[in-house]
């Protein structure tokens, strides 16, 4: 069995947008307690790779070819670990030791302005081209403040379509879990100038639940495309 249900809303957006292939190397963000990285070792096969990355630790799986470290994708220095895991070398090691995120007066008002910009942290170039796939389940801690949930999901979504700009290689793909709300619309067609489409999905089992969907970006390309809807 699985370690948590959402091993299921990963398949059905596997069957739904067709993400896997054998031998593939995979990031899972927010990938504790395991479920996606179970799915995701199935699905490269022993010759594979996946990294998970969560707040929380991830106790050790079976298959070999999946490593979990702990940290949190905000901070720089989880970015930074992951970017060595992967085995790309740092372009720069100017200081970047951003302002912390938290005991903001109004967060919801300043993610959602955060939100609007393109770039996180101005590290996040272009073109690393190690990485078939990119899958983010990360989710805030739910405070029940719907504007505020919604905009740290897209937040969390944001950091993670950086890491697959920085690291995806051509034609490959992203997928990333987003409450629906306001700045839903922006993301979509930021990440439709990065990908040939980009698809939202809400795979069965998330139906029964909440606001959440899946953003997929097929098809990564570093040109910029112009597309509609
Ligand atoms: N896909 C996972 C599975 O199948 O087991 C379930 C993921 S759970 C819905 C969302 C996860 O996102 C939580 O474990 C949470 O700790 C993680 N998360 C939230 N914010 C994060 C952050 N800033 N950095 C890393 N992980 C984060």
């Amino acid at each position: 069995g699985y370690r948590a249900r959402s091993a299921y809303k990963l398949k059905q957006l596997d069957e739904t947008a067709d993400l896997f292939a054998d031998g593939d190397t995979v990031v899972d963000l927010g990938a504790a307690p395991g479920g996606w990285l179970q799915v995701a070792a199935e699905k490269v096969g022993p010759q594979g790779k996946v990294v998970g990355v969560d707040l929380q630790r991830i106790d050790d799986l079976e298959p070999h070819q999946v490593t979990t470290m702990r940290g949190d994708m905000t901070e720089e220095q989880t970015r930074d670990r992951l970017r060595r895991e992967l085995g790309v070398a740092e372009r720069s090691s100017a200081a970047n030791q951003n302002a912390p995120r938290s005991g903001d007066v109004d967060e919801s008002r300043r993610l959602s302005s955060a939100n609007q910009k393109s770039k996180i942290s101005g590290d996040a170039d272009e073109g690393e081209g190690v990485v078939d796939l990119v899958i983010s389940d990360m989710a805030p801690n739910m405070t029940g403040e719907y504007e505020l949930d919604h905009a740290r999901s897209v937040h969390l979504a944001r950091i993670a379509f950086e890491t697959a700009q920085q690291y995806l290689k051509p034609g490959s793909d992203f997928v990333a879990k987003v409450f629906q709300g306001r700045d839903l619309a922006d993301l979509r067609e930021e990440m439709s100038e990065s990908f040939q489409y980009v698809r939202t999905v809400t795979p069965e089992a998330s139906r029964d639940s909440s606001s959440e969907v899946y953003l997929v970006g097929k098809g990564y390309t570093t040109a910029p495309i112009t597309e509609g809807d």
